[in-house]
């Protein structure tokens, strides 16, 4: 196929489908088809790059240039950036289009795709029900096939658990392994851009693209790009490690029953099971809270009426000016996280807060190490739940940040973890799918992708596509 096929091929599915969604912010149909009439005259001179003619979506919190890039906040809804993020440019290098920009929870701060300033996104596989978030756009338009892949952020699960409750893969790297020049700061400490695709082969072809050091992110690790592992058939030499934690109170029943199932279908394919403890995950989710959103209002001490987007002139003075700006451009969860994160590291609240969580992480992390002298990789659910309606948790900020208590361990231990689907489960006459979380030693992505792949070949739960997208029960 050409590469100015597979960018209408994409259109044309976006015009079928993006109403029903709401997967989308912004669709650049002109640059993408002259980038891809460029990438097809080069190859009839025998020039193709790795991920030729691919169009792809961008989570709207990585700057592509000149193209709305507005984190779906009202304060960033006229803000272009002057340059692309550096996952952006090497995938175009490689021959992929950008195509679109997803819609997400506001600078990445929820998991329902409800805080976004411009309506929410549905789920392809029940239009009712959330697609998780923040990466929901991104999550959705890899369910519903309108892309081949999207780029999402993972601060705290962001990637793994849309993925998770769309039926796609997706991955969030070890910390450092991907740039994040031009990714919009959220948590400095916990950030990564991470990968949606239909499959772990389709995302190891883009980490080994994008991954690598960037002379732009000091934080990036000094590293060459991903090296795939061989493929394996069998996973004879592997042991998987299964946290008792993740298994806990609060796992729905039918969630844990599949993940229990694909268990046996890594023991079926010859891994040795090996049941871990990792004690301190009960610590993980207030840490997470409390770090995560320390660092977002400081980081978002930039939307200031002055810097960047938006300006709402209030009184007239600097300080009425600054704060009319905040209160207008932000949403109701983006203030609660500003408030949150000023108070734990406000004088004489610090140490009871922002310290105890940063000790907290601390052990968390250490947990993780001690288990992968063990074992290889660690699998467990990777959300909770099944995908919930949406509205269900609109109005409960902390039945909402549960959603979260699988993925965010990870995160603050700077781990790389992939979602893989790993079947489907009732719920009110509907299928909806299951994500099995695959965890790895820091720097281990190649490891954990390769495993994800071997599930994958054998398997196959990552194939069925959702009916609406043209998919049969
Ligand atoms: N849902 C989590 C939060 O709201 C994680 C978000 C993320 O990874 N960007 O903080």
């Amino acid at each position: 196929m050409s590469a100015r096929a597979a960018v209408e091929a994409a259109l044309a599915r976006i015009e079928a489908l993006e109403g029903e969604l709401g997967a989308l912010l912004d669709v650049d149909e002109d640059g993408a088809r002259s980038r891809a009439d460029e990438l097809d005259r080069e190859a009839a001179q025998g020039l193709r790059g790795p991920l030729h003619g691919l169009p792809f979506a961008v989570k709207s919190n990585l700057c592509l240039r000149g193209r709305p890039t507005t984190c779906a906040s009202r304060v960033l809804e006229h803000y272009r950036p002057p340059y692309s993020a550096t996952v952006v440019e090497r995938l175009i290098a490689a021959g992929a289009i950008p195509l679109c920009a997803t819609n997400m929870d506001e600078f990445g701060f929820g998991s329902s795709g409800e805080s976004s300033s411009f309506g929410s996104t549905r789920n392809p596989w029940d239009l009712t029900r959330t697609p998780g978030g923040s990466s929901s756009g991104s999550a959705a338009a890899v369910a519903a096939r309108l892309v081949p892949f999207a780029l999402g952020s993972d601060t705290g699960g962001s990637v793994r658990q849309p993925a998770a409750l769309c039926g796609v893969t997706g991955f969030k790297p070890s910390y450092g392994r991907v740039s994040r020049f031009g990714l919009v700061a959220f948590a400095s400490s916990l950030d990564t851009v991470g990968v949606l695709a239909p499959s772990a082969a389709e995302i190891e072809r883009i980490l080994a693209v994008i991954s690598g050091s960037d002379a732009h992110d000091a934080t990036c690790a000094t590293l060459g790009p991903l090296e795939p592992e061989a493929p394996r058939d069998n996973l004879r030499d592997v042991r998987i490690g299964v946290p008792r934690e993740y298994f806990a109170e609060g796992l729905d029943a039918r969630v844990r029953a599949r993940v229990e199932a694909a268990l046996d279908e890594f023991r079926q394919l010859g891994a040795t099971l090996v049941p871990v403890e990792l004690p301190h995950t009960r610590h993980a989710l207030a840490a997470y809270y409390v770090v995560a959103s320390a660092e977002a209002s400081s980081n978002l001490s930039r939307y200031d009426g002055v810097r960047y987007g938006a300006r709402e002139p209030g009184d007239g003075t600097l300080q009425g000016m600054i704060a009319a700006t905040r209160t207008h451009g932000f949403g109701a969860e983006t203030l609660r996280r500003v408030l949150l994160g000023t108070h734990v590291l406000s004088a004489g609240h610090y140490d009871a807060w922002f310290l105890r969580a940063a000790r907290a992480r601390r052990l968390v992390r250490d947990d993780f190490l001690r288990v992968f002298g063990l074992v290889d990789v660690l699998a467990a659910p990777t959300s909770p739940e099944l995908a919930f309606r949406l509205g269900a948790k609109q109005d409960d900020a902390l039945a909402m940040y549960l959603c979260d208590a699988l993925t965010v361990p990870t995160s603050l231990a700077g781990l790389p973890a992939a979602s893989v689907p790993c079947g489907f489960a009732e719920d009110d006459g509907v299928e909806l799918p299951v994500g099995l979380q695959l965890i790895g030693a820091p720097l281990a992505d190649a490891r954990v992708l390769a495993i994800a792949r071997a599930y994958q070949s054998a398997t196959r739960h990552h194939e069925r596509v959702p009916p609406l997208a043209g998919g049969t029960r």
